[in-house]
């Protein structure tokens, strides 16, 4: 059995259901971020919104990532955390103006601003204050969902970014405003992208859009994030595949001169750190099937219930050479509150730990308090 990744004699005093979080894990997945994304004018931020525990964006500030953020409370966690004003972006289709002055009083480095509207309140908060505001323009480069399933935020018909057809008559606006430092474009075309074409394809939407603009300074080009993780094998792909990731943007994206490009990424930094810890509450004879109660459901681990995701599941405390077949459900009064069915694992009994993998990524950050469930606790590698 390979369960030398748990401390397992550390586990018996955590309250459970727990999120553990390898931290030498965090550490190298964030060593070769560092490493592969080394090209002139290339920075890396982290999407606050994947995982805000304070531990880990301490070490990611520490490692020199900048952070995307989604709301004035990430903006404080990530300020608090280390990571400088200057390298915090502000994205998001509902910022308020109280979220907006509080960001202008932070001095933040970048909005992503999605519609017109946004920029003029912006513009009209910025004057008030007496600032500059710093905004780049989310626009929505309408790519293919027929192409890529994956694709879900980068289509012509959702709520995200500004329209093509409305483009130039916004960026007029932005360069015509003296309260607005107009910082480039920024695009986000989905998550948990596997392969590496939809990129390659986004690449040339914006090299497209710069040639229709050879006149205009664009100091800031960003990618977005959504680079997936391997859920089916977290131990044979712990860290993605980031060398061949960046190296897309490297050879198909023709940057201008001195213009940087800014990535935000979420899962890929942090998704395969964390495990969330539960322990098997009853082994249930269902008709014709077995269920392992956990202590721990979607309150704790929402990804299954909502996104019909699936987490790897491992039985980390039974030493029994017996596998059967088990449904692997939550304790919440929903069926959808379902983690696994027909999951082969070792003979299970009541009070042993069930790990589920690859849950560092949108599992503690997306925890609710319903059933008045007290949210799940975190522990940390030694
Ligand atoms: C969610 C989000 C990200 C991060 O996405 P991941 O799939 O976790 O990498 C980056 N940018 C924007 C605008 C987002 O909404």
């Amino acid at each position: 059995m390979k369960h030398d990744i748990f401390p397992i004699d550390h586990f018996e005093s955590e309250t459970t259901p727990f999120y553990y979080y390898d931290l030498h894990l965090l550490d190298k997945t964030l060593d070769t971020i560092t490493e592969c994304s080394a090209f002139p004018g290339f920075h890396v931020h982290y999407a606050v919104k994947a995982n805000a525990n304070p531990e880990l964006l301490r070490r990611i500030a520490a490692s020199g990532l900048g952070a995307d953020t989604v709301s004035i409370g990430e903006i404080h966690a990530a300020i608090t955390a280390g990571f400088p004003a200057p390298k915090i972006v502000f994205a998001g289709v509902g910022k308020t103006d109280d979220e907006i002055t509080q960001a202008l009083q932070a001095e933040i480095g970048c909005f992503n601003a999605e519609s017109l509207p946004e920029i003029e309140a912006i513009e009209k908060i910025a004057s008030e204050l007496g600032k500059t505001a710093p905004v780049a323009l989310r626009v929505n480069p309408e790519i293919d969902a027929h192409t890529h399933h994956y694709i879900t935020t980068g289509l012509a018909e959702n709520k995200f970014g500004i329209a093509l057809s409305t483009l130039d008559s916004v960026i007029d606006r932005c360069l015509k405003s003296e309260w607005i430092e107009f910082k480039g474009f920024h695009f986000h075309i989905g998550s948990q992208i596997e392969d590496l074409e939809p990129y390659r394809i986004l690449c040339r939407r914006i090299n497209e859009l710069q040639d229709k603009y050879p006149d205009l300074v664009i100091p800031t080009i960003n990618v977005g994030g959504g680079l997936g993780i391997d859920y089916d094998d977290p131990d044979g792909h712990p860290i993605p595949d980031f060398k061949s990731y960046f190296e897309v943007f490297r050879d198909n994206l023709r940057l201008r001169p001195g213009q940087q490009l800014h990535f935000e990424l979420g899962r890929s930094v942090v998704g395969q750190c964390g495990s969330l810890i539960c322990r098997v509450v009853y082994v249930k004879e269902g008709v014709g099937k077995k269920f392992i109660i956990l202590d721990g459901g979607m309150t704790a681990l929402i990804r299954p219930a909502l996104y019909q995701a699936h987490h790897k599941i491992e039985n980390i405390t039974s030493a029994s050479p017996i596998m059967e077949r088990y449904d692997v459900v939550g304790p919440i009064c929903e069926s959808s509150d379902t983690f696994g069915t027909e999951e082969t694992l070792p003979l299970t009994s009541r009070g042993d730990l069930i790990a589920l993998r690859s849950a560092g990524a949108y599992g503690e950050t997306m925890a609710s308090g319903y059933n008045c469930r007290p949210l799940p606790g975190s522990a940390y590698s030694r």
